[in-house]
């Protein structure tokens, strides 16, 4: 599952409508051969001159169409996964701060680098920090979430790698000015809903140890005195793995971490050892 990024250019007279889906012309074809069902598309508009770039939404890729009549016709057929009232005005100067370099640095700032070019449009699956500024900027974090507790860690983490790269007094000015009492937003996540019966029969399967470094369980839950494991998805649910017994695998939380945010341990094809 990937993220990418199509743009609506001031050419088009009206608003981005997903109704429609997004259009694609015969000659930028074969950039829609990376594209799957189940991918997702961020929609940045400039239609209005008055009001600059704006951020229409976040989208499903549902299926991929053709229209032989039509002057764009490779149509991308769209859901709206961000529901928005209102498409969200876009700040460019304050997003180039935060946006990674987008090739070449000329007389563009970074937004438009990144967001002002049809080329650009399902060009290649977006980096997962343009992911995160775009999530942010839609409240909405956490699409497609994983089977680790608190996977909005990997966005958290970009933002304390930025800090790890300020100079120390910078970063203690920072810390003094910052509130202790870290504001609360109101954030929508998107989780799948597990089988809890793959859940328990991959437990069973496990007898307590973990599947990747066949020690025991750190602990017991203090709920039940049940040991403590973590069925992990071998090939992540985002990527369509199957909610299966065959497809997941017990882990202590060191082997789990490991595996979402250290080097990989499990291969891919990583089967259950017959008992
Ligand atoms: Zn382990
Ligand atoms: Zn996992």
């Amino acid at each position: 599952m990937a993220y990418f990024y199509a743009y609506h250019s001031a050419s088009n007279n009206t608003d981005f409508d997903y109704t429609k889906g997004y259009g694609v012309s015969a000659e930028s074809e074969k950039k829609l051969t990376h594209v799957n069902t189940g991918d997702f598309v961020f929609v940045i508009q400039n239609v209005h001159k008055s009001v600059g770039y704006q951020l229409c939404g976040l989208y499903r890729v549902e299926s991929i169409d053709f229209e032989q009549d039509n002057v764009y016709p490779h149509r991308v057929q769209l859901s709206d996964v961000s529901e928005l009232n209102d498409f969200i005005t876009l700040n460019r100067h304050e997003l180039s701060k935060v946006l990674p370099p987008a090739g070449k640095e000329g007389r563009w700032d970074r937004f438009m680098n990144h967001f002002a070019q049809t080329g650009r449009t399902f060009q290649k699956p977006l980096d997962a920090s343009v992911i995160a500024i775009l999530k942010d900027q839609l409240n909405l974090q956490g699409v497609a979430n994983e089977d680790i507790p608190g996977s909005d860690e990997i966005e958290f983490y970009d933002k304390v790698s930025r800090a790890l790269k300020l100079k120390s007094a910078e970063r203690k000015k920072r810390l003094k000015n910052a509130s202790v009492h870290p504001t609360k937003k109101q954030v929508s996540v998107w989780r799948y809903d597990r089988n809890p019966d793959v859940v328990a029969e991959v437990l069973l399967r496990a007898k307590n140890n973990c599947e990747c470094c066949h020690t025991l369980a750190p602990f017991q839950r203090a709920k039940d005195g049940g040991y403590y494991l973590e069925v992990h998805h071998i090939i992540p649910l985002s990527e369509n793995g199957e909610d299966s017994v065959e497809n997941a695998i017990a882990l202590c939380p060191n082997c789990h971490r490991q595996e979402h945010y250290g080097e990989q341990q499990i291969d891919k094809s990583w089967r259950p050892v017959k008992k």
